[in-house]
C-alpha cells in the first residue's frame, strides 16, 4: 500500500516537472522570445500540456489513488499524505470528466475567436466577435454540464476555479458588496476635489523607478536568491520551484503607479511561492489554494500594506532621494493621498481599490445570466452599459471601453473574474486576524519591518499550499468562513477619511 502512495508521487513528480518545462516556455515567450519564435513556441506548448495531461489521466493514476486513499484514510485531514490524496483525486476526476473531443473542441474555438475578438475591439465593433462568444457559451454549457452540478450551472465552473464555493454563496457575498460599494463611489464623487493626484504624472525616470521597485519588494521579503524582476507588456509571477520564482512588471515614464505598485503585486504574488513548503514540492499541492487565495497576497502587499500611510512615512524619504525633481514640494501626507485617488473609470485593469469590484460584479451577474440563457450574446453590450450605468455611474462610449474590452470572453473560461473579487475580501479578512495578534503593525511598517507580517503569512497561508479549499483556509486560520465586512469596513473608513465622507 505503501508502496502506491510511493508510485503516485513519482507520476505526479513527472507531471510537475513538464508543466514547469512549460512555465518556463511561457516565461520566455513573455519577456525574450523574438516574435518569430510565435509559432515554435505554441506547438511546444501544447505538446507540453498533452503530454502532461495524458500521463496525469491514466487508469493507473486512478487505481493509485484508491490504494494510497487506504493507507492515508487514517492520517489526520492537513497531513502532507492525506492532503495529497485528496487534492489529487479532485484534480483528477474533474480532468477524466472532460472529453478529451471537448477539451480539443475548446482548445480550438479559443484559438479561432482571438483574432476576432481583436479586430472586433479595435474596432469597437461587438457584431464581429458576437458569433464566436456565443459558440464560446455553449462551450461553457456544455463545460458545465460535463462536470456536473446540483443547482446551477455556473457552480460547476465556479467549483474548478475555487473549490468549494457555490454561486449562491457568491451572488450574496457580492450583494453585501454592491449595497456597500455603490452608494461609496457615489459619495467619492461628489467630494472628487479632495485629492489631486498631478504628482503622479510629472514624469519619473522609467531606469529608476524599475531600481527602485525592485529595492523596495526585496525589503518587504521577495527572495532574489531564489527570484528575478523582468520587463514584459502585462506584469505577471511565475514558479519554477521552491528555488526559482520570476516576477515581471512594466514601467511608464508618465504615471508613477504602474512600476511600483504593479511590482508590488507581483512580489505578493512571488513571497507566496517562494513560502509554500518545500515538503509539497513536486506535487500538485505546491501551489496557490486558488487564484482568490493567491490574488489575496498580491492585493494585500500592493493596497493594504504598500498604499497604507505607515508604509509611506517609512519609504517616502527614499524615494524623494531617487525622484527629487517630480517629488518637489510634495509631503508624505499628499503623496499617500495621490497614490489612494478613486474615480469611475471604464476599463476594470485600471480601476482603483474602490471600484474595482464593482466591474467583477457585473461580469459575474452577465456571464450568470448567459449561462443560464437569460440573456442572449446579442443583447449583451445593451445589458452591459445599462449595468455599468446603475453601478459605476458613467455612460459607455463604445464596445472597446465596455463588454470588447477583457481578453477572458475569447476563450473558454468563465468563473474566472470572481478570483479578482474574492483576492480583495480574502487579504482584508486575513489583515483583520493579522491586526488583532501583531497589533503594532502600524508601528512597525513605519520603521520598515515587515518580517513578523511576512512570517504570520508564512505560517498561517503560504506554507500549507493547496492543502485546503479557500474556505477551509479562513476557518481554520481566521476562526471564520469567507465574509466581505471586513473589507467593507476596511474601504468605508479609509476612503471616508481621505475624501473627508461623513459615515
Ligand atoms: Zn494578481
Amino acid at each position: 500500500m505503501a508502496d502506491a502512495l510511493r508510485r503516485l508521487k513519482t507520476i505526479l513528480g513527472e507531471v510537475t516537472d513538464i508543466h514547469r518545462a512549460g512555465a518556463v516556455l511561457d516565461w520566455d515567450q513573455e519577456t525574450y522570445m523574438p516574435p518569430g519564435g510565435v509559432h515554435n513556441r505554441a506547438e511546444q506548448l501544447s505538446t507540453l500540456s498533452e503530454v502532461a495531461h495524458r500521463r496525469f489521466t491514466t487508469d493507473e493514476v486512478g487505481k493509485l489513488l484508491d490504494e494510497a486513499a487506504a493507507t492515508t484514510a487514517k492520517l489526520p485531514f492537513d497531513s502532507d499524505d492525506a492532503s495529497l490524496v485528496r487534492v489529487t483525486r479532485r484534480d483528477y476526476d474533474l480532468a477524466r470528466k472532460l472529453p478529451p473531443e471537448l477539451v480539443a473542441e475548446i482548445a480550438h474555438a479559443s484559438a479561432s475567436a482571438r483574432p476576432h475578438w481583436q479586430k472586433a475591439r479595435h474596432e469597437a465593433n461587438f457584431a464581429l466577435f458576437a458569433p464566436y462568444l456565443e459558440k464560446n457559451v455553449e462551450l461553457n454549457k456544455r463545460v458545465a454540464e460535463a462536470l456536473g452540478y446540483e443547482k446551477r450551472p455556473y457552480d460547476a465552473l465556479l467549483d474548478r476555479t475555487e473549490p468549494g464555493l457555490t454561486t449562491d454563496q457568491l451572488e450574496a457575498i457580492f450583494d453585501e458588496l454592491k449595497a456597500a460599494i455603490v452608494p461609496l463611489v457615489a459619495d467619492i464623487q461628489r467630494h472628487a476635489d479632495a485629492i489631486d493626484d498631478s504628482v503622479l504624472h510629472r514624469g519619473f525616470d522609467p531606469d529608476a523607478q524599475v531600481r527602485y521597485a525592485l529595492d523596495t519588494v526585496t525589503k518587504l521579503g521577495y527572495d532574489l536568491e531564489r527570484g528575478r524582476q523582468d520587463i514584459s507588456t502585462h506584469p505577471f509571477s511565475t514558479a519554477f520551484g521552491p528555488g526559482d520564482v520570476r516576477i515581471t512588471t512594466r514601467v511608464s515614464r508618465d504615471f508613477f503607479n504602474e512600476c511600483l505598485f504593479g511590482s508590488i503585486h507581483e512580489a505578493g504574488h512571488g513571497m507566496y511561492f517562494q513560502g509554500i513548503g518545500r515538503n509539497l514540492d513536486r506535487t500538485p499541492l505546491w501551489d496557490g489554494a486558488s487564484p482568490g487565495v493567491h490574488e489575496s497576497q498580491s492585493r494585500l502587499w500592493e493596497n493594504l500594506v504598500a498604499r497604507s500611510l505607515p508604509f509611506w512615512h517609512h519609504f517616502f524619504p527614499s524615494l524623494r532621494k531617487a525622484f527629487p525633481e517630480p517629488l518637489k514640494g510634495v509631503d508624505v501626507e499628499a503623496f499617500y493621498r495621490s497614490v489612494n485617488k478613486s474615480y469611475p473609470s471604464f476599463i476594470r485593469v485600471e480601476a482603483d481599490e474602490v471600484t474595482y469590484n464593482l466591474h467583477i460584479l457585473l461580469r459575474f451577474e452577465l456571464e450568470n445570466d448567459m449561462l443560464e440563457g437569460k440573456l442572449k450574446v446579442a443583447d449583451l453590450p445593451e445589458a452591459w452599459n445599462e449595468l455599468f450605468k446603475s453601478y459605476v455611474g458613467l455612460d459607455v462610449p463604445n464596445d472597446r471601453e465596455g463588454v470588447l474590452q477583457d481578453i477572458h470572453w475569447s476563450f473558454v473560461g468563465f468563473a474566472e473574474f470572481p478570483g479578482y473579487t474574492l483576492g480583495n475580501i480574502i487579504g482584508a479578512q486575513l489583515m483583520e486576524k493579522i491586526r488583532s495578534e501583531l497589533t503594532d503593525l502600524d508601528d512597525q511598517m513605519e520603521r520598515g519591518e515587515f518580517g513578523a507580517l511576512l512570517s504570520w503569512l508564512q505560517e498561517h497561508v503560504y506554507q500549507h499550499g493547496r492543502k485546503f479549499t479557500p474556505n477551509e483556509l479562513l476557518e481554520r486560520e481566521t476562526g471564520r468562513p469567507l465574509t466581505p465586512k471586513p473589507w467593507i469596513a476596511y474601504v468605508r473608513k479609509k476612503y471616508s477619511a481621505l475624501y473627508g465622507l461623513k459615515h
